[in-house]
């Protein structure tokens, strides 16, 4: 059994200065607040064809990888633009597509597979009672437009080291394709 550190020793203090920092660097400083979309889901559908992955796409994620300066450019433009309507914290491994284009890691607990366990019966967030759950906010809207089965699929975790990134330049890239199992592989029905 794990006994807690003692740093009253000077083995415990220097053990426990050792420790690494509890996040990444890149990750965020903010903690996450539930987040309801500032676009209609009907029109980020919409919007998800023209961004789909073509020759074009993927000479101007190449293109820009290869330019840092550009792509730090454009990268806090994505950053400012998705911030604005989905509170985006810039996983680097965007699942909008899939959760109604409600972001998940708005959500206090960054859960990426369905709500915890304290969703409030009037759909506030356990965390923050004042906010509505953000999973509601996908529910509500993959079944507005007729894509509850998307909510099916299984999240794989993500790649911490990657946050900060632009999930654009990747998505173009094939980089994301195995952010999440179809609902069969996952073992559910639609
Ligand atoms: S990139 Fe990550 S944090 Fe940003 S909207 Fe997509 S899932 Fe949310
Ligand atoms: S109720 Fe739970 S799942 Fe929903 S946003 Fe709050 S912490 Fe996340």
């Amino acid at each position: 059994m794990l006994k807690p550190m003692d740093s009253s020793t000077p083995g415990g203090l220097r053990a426990a200065r050792a420790r690494p920092a509890a996040a990444p660097a890149a990750s965020p400083a903010t903690s996450p607040r539930p987040v309801s979309p500032r676009a209609p889901a009907r029109s980020m559908y919409l919007l998800h064809h023209l961004l789909e992955p073509n020759a074009g796409y993927r000479r101007l994620a190449a293109w820009l990888e290869a330019r840092p300066r550009l792509r730090r450019l454009f990268t806090a433009a994505e950053k400012g633009v998705k911030q604005e309507i989905f509170g985006c914290r810039m996983c680097g491994q965007c699942t909008l597509p899939s959760t109604g284009y409600a972001c998940p890691m708005t959500c206090p607990k960054q859960l990426r597979n369905g709500p915890c366990g304290g969703v409030g019966a009037d759909g506030c967030c356990e965390v923050y009672p004042e906010m509505r759950c953000v999973w509601l906010e996908a529910v509500e809207r993959a079944e507005s437009q007729g894509r509850p089965g998307d909510l099916l699929r299984l999240q794989l975790p993500i790649d911490h080291r990657l946050w900060g990134q632009s999930s654009w330049i990747r998505y173009w890239q094939g980089r994301d394709e195995d952010l999440w199992t179809d609902a069969a592989r996952s073992g559910t029905r639609q």
